[in-house]
C-alpha cells in the first residue's frame, strides 16, 4: 500500500476543498486502498465531524447527517415507522458488523463490485484507468449490469441503500469550495458513457453533508425486495424499491427503481407510468415490470437478469399493493 497522511478534520468547512480523500467508515476506502485500485496520499477522518444526527424536519420530513452509521438509521423509529424501504434495504446490505460502521455519506459514494475494477492485475477497466478498455464485456460478467450501460462500461451500481434513497426522491446536501448546493439522488449518479470514472455530480474536495428525505406520502407503502445468490452477506442479483399510494385498487401513484442491474441505481418511469391509474392485478404488475426491463441489453453470461428482475419488481409491486 502507498504511504499516504492522516488527519482528523476538525469542521466541515475547513474539510472542505481538501485535496486527500475523505474516510468516513472506511470499509470502502481502505479494501480499495489494500488492493492498490485507490492510492491517495491523504487521508482526511471526517468522522469526528457533527453530521451523525437524524433530526426530524417541520415539514414532516428527515435530514440525515451523512456520518449517520446504516444500522442507526435502520433503526431509527422515524425511519422505521415512515421510510421502511430505507430501513428494508440497508437492513439487507452487507452484514451487521459492516453496518454498524458504515455511513450515509460513505454508502453513497462506495464502489462497484465489479473483479476487474477491483483487481489491477485482472485487466483493464475504463473506471480504473481511463482507456484501459473494459475487461468484463469479453470476460466474466455475470453479476454486471445490463441497464444504462455502454462499450466502455458494464459494471453495476452496488448499494441497496441508495436504491431505496431513490424511491423516496432523497435530495443529497453538498459543502462545495464555493458553498452548499443540494443535487436530487436522481441527479446525483452518472450513466458511464464514454466516461465511466465519472461516477457522480460531486467535484474534487465536496463534502457530502446530509440527505434530506421528502415527508412520505400519506397512506402510502413501501418495499424493498432483494434477490440474491444467498440469503445474506451478499449484493444483489436484483432488487426492487416500490412506493406506492394505491386508492380503491389503482394507483394513485407510484415509484419504482431497480438495483443490481443497472449501472446507477434504476428509476424505472417507464414502469410508473406503466401502473399510473391503472387497476393493482396482476396483469398490469407483470406488464410494468415489462416495461421496466425494454431497454435491457444483456450479455451473454447475464442473461438471466432480465427474466429475474422482471420478477422481482413484480413480485415487490404484489407486496405493496397486498
Ligand atoms: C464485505 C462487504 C459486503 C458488503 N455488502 C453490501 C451490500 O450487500 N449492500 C450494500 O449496499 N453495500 C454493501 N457493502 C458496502 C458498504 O455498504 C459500504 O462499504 C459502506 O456503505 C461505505 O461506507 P463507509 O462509511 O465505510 O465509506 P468509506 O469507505 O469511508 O468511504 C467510501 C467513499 O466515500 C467517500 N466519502 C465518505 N463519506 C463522504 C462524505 N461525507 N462526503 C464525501 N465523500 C465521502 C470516501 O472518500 C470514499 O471514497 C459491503 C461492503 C463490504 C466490505
Amino acid at each position: 500500500m502507498q504511504s499516504f497522511t492522516y488527519e482528523k478534520a476538525v469542521s466541515v468547512e475547513k474539510a472542505t476543498g481538501n485535496a486527500g480523500k475523505f474516510i468516513a467508515g472506511g470499509t470502502t476506502l481502505v479494501d480499495l486502498m489494500k488492493m492498490g485500485v485507490e492510492e491517495p496520499t491523504a487521508l482526511v477522518d471526517i468522522s469526528g465531524l457533527p453530521l451523525a444526527q437524524i433530526e426530524v424536519l417541520p415539514n414532516g420530513g428527515l435530514l440525515i447527517g451523512a456520518m449517520v452509521r446504516n444500522s442507526d438509521l435502520a433503526h431509527h423509529p422515524a425511519v422505521m415507522a415512515q421510510y421502511a424501504v430505507l430501513s428494508e434495504a440497508l437492513l439487507s446490505g452487507a452484514s451487521p458488523q459492516l453496518r454498524n460502521m458504515a455511513t450515509t455519506g460513505g454508502n453513497l459514494l462506495q464502489r462497484t463490485r465489479c473483479p476487474y475494477f477491483r483487481d489491477p492485475s485482472a485487466g483493464g477497466c475504463n473506471k480504473r484507468i481511463p482507456g484501459s478498455g473494459c475487461s468484463a464485456i469479453e470476460g466474466h460478467h455475470r453479476m454486471m449490469a445490463i441497464l444504462g450501460t455502454s462499450d466502455k462500461c458494464i459494471a453495476t451500481h452496488p448499494s441497496d441503500m441508495c436504491v431505496a434513497l431513490t424511491a423516496l426522491e432523497a435530495v443529497i446536501h453538498i459543502q462545495g469550495v464555493k458553498g452548499t448546493r443540494t443535487v436530487a439522488i436522481g441527479d446525483f449518479y452518472k450513466l458511464p458513457g464514454d466516461t465511466p470514472h465519472v461516477e457522480n455530480a460531486l467535484e474534487p474536495g465536496d463534502l457530502i453533508t446530509h440527505v434530506e428525505l421528502p415527508p412520505a406520502a400519506k397512506g402510502g407503502k413501501q418495499v424493498y425486495l432483494k434477490l440474491r445468490d444467498r440469503a445474506s452477506y451478499e449484493f444483489a442479483l436484483s432488487s426492487a424499491a416500490v412506493v406506492a399510494v394505491v386508492e380503491g385498487g389503482h394507483f394513485k401513484s407510484v415509484r419504482v427503481v431497480m438495483g443490481g442491474v443497472g449501472t446507477r441505481p434504476w428509476r424505472s418511469h417507464e414502469a410508473e407510468a406503466a401502473l399510473k391509474g391503472k387497476a393493482a392485478n396482476a396483469a398490469n404488475l407483470r406488464a410494468a415490470a415489462e416495461a421496466a426491463l425494454k431497454g435491457a441489453k444483456p450479455l451473454p453470461e447475464n442473461g438471466f437478469k432480465v427474466e429475474l428482475a422482471k420478477r422481482c419488481v413484480t413480485r415487490a409491486l404484489k407486496m405493496a399493493t397486498a
